[in-house]
């Protein structure tokens, strides 16, 4: 039998395991290769952690969920007195709510080497995150202070899209890497190619999102909210199911 056709780090010393006979020690270490991976498999890691990354996909589907419902309302009750506020507000805590899910999505595996925790792409994520909560609470103060009565210079507004669209594509981007990483570790081919797909997809989604919402303003981002819905969902079931 041989390692999966997919990213397999050693647990020991980060060597690259792709396609060796799993009975095998490790090239580099002489590490068991059935230990590395049994140390990668999802469902033999430590529980507090399979439940951080469970918790963390709950808050991030209730955040994404929120995300597309606020986005609905700001463009077709927008109009309403005093309602650009209230859309916003519920923008900053679905960002609120992803950042959080973001982070309990994203610890380090107390298991495995430093070299094999996908830290680029968490760090994307938590960065991306922090950015969209950044961007959303700094457009409600500015809606507040103008609704008050003081006329402040709409640049921000106007650019607010810009950075909210660069942030959710450095969040999704990373989410979908992240996936396939969970992927070969669980291993789940399907979730594999689930992450791969919605990775290509995403970017022009966003685009389209971007390029619509100038015309439509807050509501075509139905659009990647439902397919970071759909992949975070995918991600939600397998772990779910991974722990014995
Ligand atoms: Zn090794």
């Amino acid at each position: 039998m041989s390692t999966p056709e997919l990213p397999t780090p050693c647990a020991e010393c980060g060597y690259e395991l792709r396609g060796l006979p799993s009975e095998g020690m490790c090239p580099e270490c002489g590490a068991s290769i059935a230990a590395s991976l049994a140390r990668r498999s999802l469902g033999l890691a430590a529980p507090h952690y399979v439940r951080s990354l469970r918790t963390g996909t709950d808050l991030t589907l209730w955040a994404l969920a929120l995300f597309g419902v606020a986005g609905l309302a700001r463009t077709y009750l927008g109009h309403a007195q005093g309602f650009a506020a209230v859309g916003i507000g519920i923008d900053c805590v679905a960002a609120g709510l992803l950042l959080a899910g973001t982070w309990m999505l994203t610890p380090d595996d107390p298991g495995l080497h430093p070299q094999d925790q996908a830290r680029p792409n968490k760090r994307a994520m938590r960065a991306g995150a922090v950015g969209i909560l950044a961007t959303a609470l700094l457009l409600f103060i500015l809606i507040l202070s103008r609704s008050a009565g003081r006329s402040h210079t709409s640049l921000f507004p106007d650019f607010s899209a810009i950075f909210e669209v660069a942030f959710w594509l450095v969040w999704a981007t990373g989410m979908a890497n992240y996936t396939r990483w969970i992927a070969v570790r669980l291993p789940d081919n399907a979730l594999y190619n689930t992450g791969r797909r919605t990775g290509r997809a995403l970017p022009w989604t966003i685009a389209v999102w971007f390029m619509i919402s100038f015309l439509f303003g807050a509501a075509p981002r139905v659009l990647p909210m439902a397919l970071l819905f759909w992949l975070s969902w995918r991600v939600r079931d397998r772990i779910g199911r991974s722990h014995v």
